[in-house]
C-alpha cells in the first residue's frame, strides 16, 4: 500500500512535468515561468516527429551519443552491480539509452561532479547532461534545455522527532544541502545559513549522525535516504518549495540535438514510458 501510494505519487509527478518551472518562490520562480512557457512553445511544432530515426545528429564520437551524469542522484542515476549502461542505472540512464538507440546510436555515460556538467557540455566533453537537472535562469545562460521530463520540488529532510514542520521553522536550525543542487540555492534565497557538502549522502549522513537537522533535497531522492536510512522523515512546505523541472541540458545553439531529445521526451511523455521507468525505479528503491 506504501509503496503503491509512492509510486503512483511519482506517475502523477511524471505526467505533470509539463507544467510548471523552479524552484523556491519569489522573483526567481516568476522568470522561470516565463521560461517555461518559452520552452512550450518552442516546441509546439514538433508533436508529430517521428521516434525512431535513424541517427544523423553530430555528436563527439560517431554514432555514440555520450550524456553527462552524476551517479549520486538515485532513483535518477546512480552506480549499481547491474547498471543499464556500464555500471550506471536509474530513470535518466534508462531514458538515456533509449533515446540513443531509437536514433541509431549507442549511449555511453561519463560521471562527474554536478557542478562540472555544464561546462563540460560547452567544452563538447559530453553531448547532452542528463542529471535530474532543474532548469533554472542562470543555468539555461550557459546551456540549452529541452522540454521538461519530469517535476520534483524541494522537501526537507529531518529526524523522525523534529520539531520542523515548515521551512520557516530552519531558522535556527543547523541545515545542510549539497553543493550547487536547487535545495542550495533555495536555502540561499531563504537567507538562512547553511553548509554544503559534495554529496547527498554525506549530507544525510550529517542528519544521521545528529551533526545537523535538517537537509534540504528534491523529493525523489529524499525519499531514498529516508529508506535507507532508520529514524527519517520527509518534511514537505510547498509555499516555500515550490515546483521544479528537469530536462536535458546541450551545449548552447545545438539545436538539431536538442530537437532530437525534444522528439523523444515527447514521445516518452506521450506513450507513458518515462511514468512507467519512474514507477520502476521507485518500486525499486522502495523495496530495498
Ligand atoms: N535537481 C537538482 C538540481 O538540478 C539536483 C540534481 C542532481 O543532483 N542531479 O540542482
Amino acid at each position: 500500500m506504501k509503496k503503491g501510494t509512492k509510486a503512483a505519487a511519482l506517475v502523477l509527478a511524471m505526467t505533470m512535468a509539463m507544467s510548471f518551472l523552479t524552484a523556491c518562490g519569489g522573483d526567481a520562480d516568476k522568470e522561470a515561468k516565463t521560461a517555461s512557457t518559452e520552452a512550450t512553445a518552442d516546441t509546439a511544432g514538433t508533436e508529430t516527429a517521428d521516434e525512431g530515426q535513424t541517427g544523423t545528429v553530430a555528436t563527439k564520437t560517431e554514432g555514440v551519443l555520450t550524456f553527462g551524469t552524476n551517479a549520486e542522484f538515485p532513483p535518477f542515476e546512480f552506480v549499481s552491480g547491474s547498471g543499464v549502461i556500464d555500471q550506471y542505472d536509474g530513470i535518466d540512464i534508462a531514458i538515456a539509452k533509449q533515446i540513443a538507440e531509437e536514433n541509431g546510436m549507442t549511449a555511453a555515460i561519463e560521471n562527474m561532479e554536478f557542478a562540472s556538467l555544464l561546462i563540460a557540455l560547452e567544452n563538447g566533453q559530453i553531448d547532452a547532461a542528463i542529471a535530474g537537472m532543474t532548469v533554472m535562469e542562470d543555468r539555461k545562460e550557459s546551456a540549452d534545455f529541452t522540454i521538461p521530463y519530469y517535476t520534483a520540488t524541494q522537501v526537507m529532510i529531518v529526524k523522525e522527532d523534529s520539531d520542523i514542520a515548515a521551512a520557516a521553522d530552519m531558522a535556527d536550525k543547523k541545515i545542510c544541502v549539497v553543493e550547487g543542487y536547487t535545495g542550495e540555492v533555495c536555502v540561499n534565497e531563504m537567507g538562512y545559513p547553511y553548509e554544503a557538502f559534495k554529496k547527498g549522502t554525506e549530507a544525510v549522513m550529517e542528519l544521521v549522525n545528529g551533526k545537523c537537522d535538517v537537509v534540504v533535497i528534491d523529493s525523489a531522492t529524499a525519499q531514498k535516504y529516508v529508506n535507507d536510512n532508520e529514524g527519517l522523515k520527509i518534511v514537505e512546505d510547498a509555499s516555500a518549495f515550490e515546483s521544479e523541472e528537469y530536462a536535458i541540458a546541450v551545449k548552447k545553439g545545438n539545436t538539431e540535438l536538442l530537437d532530437m531529445l525534444n522528439s523523444a521526451i515527447e514521445a516518452k511523455l506521450a506513450d507513458g514510458t518515462i511514468s512507467e521507468l519512474g514507477a520502476k525505479y521507485t518500486e525499486e528503491i522502495t523495496a530495498e
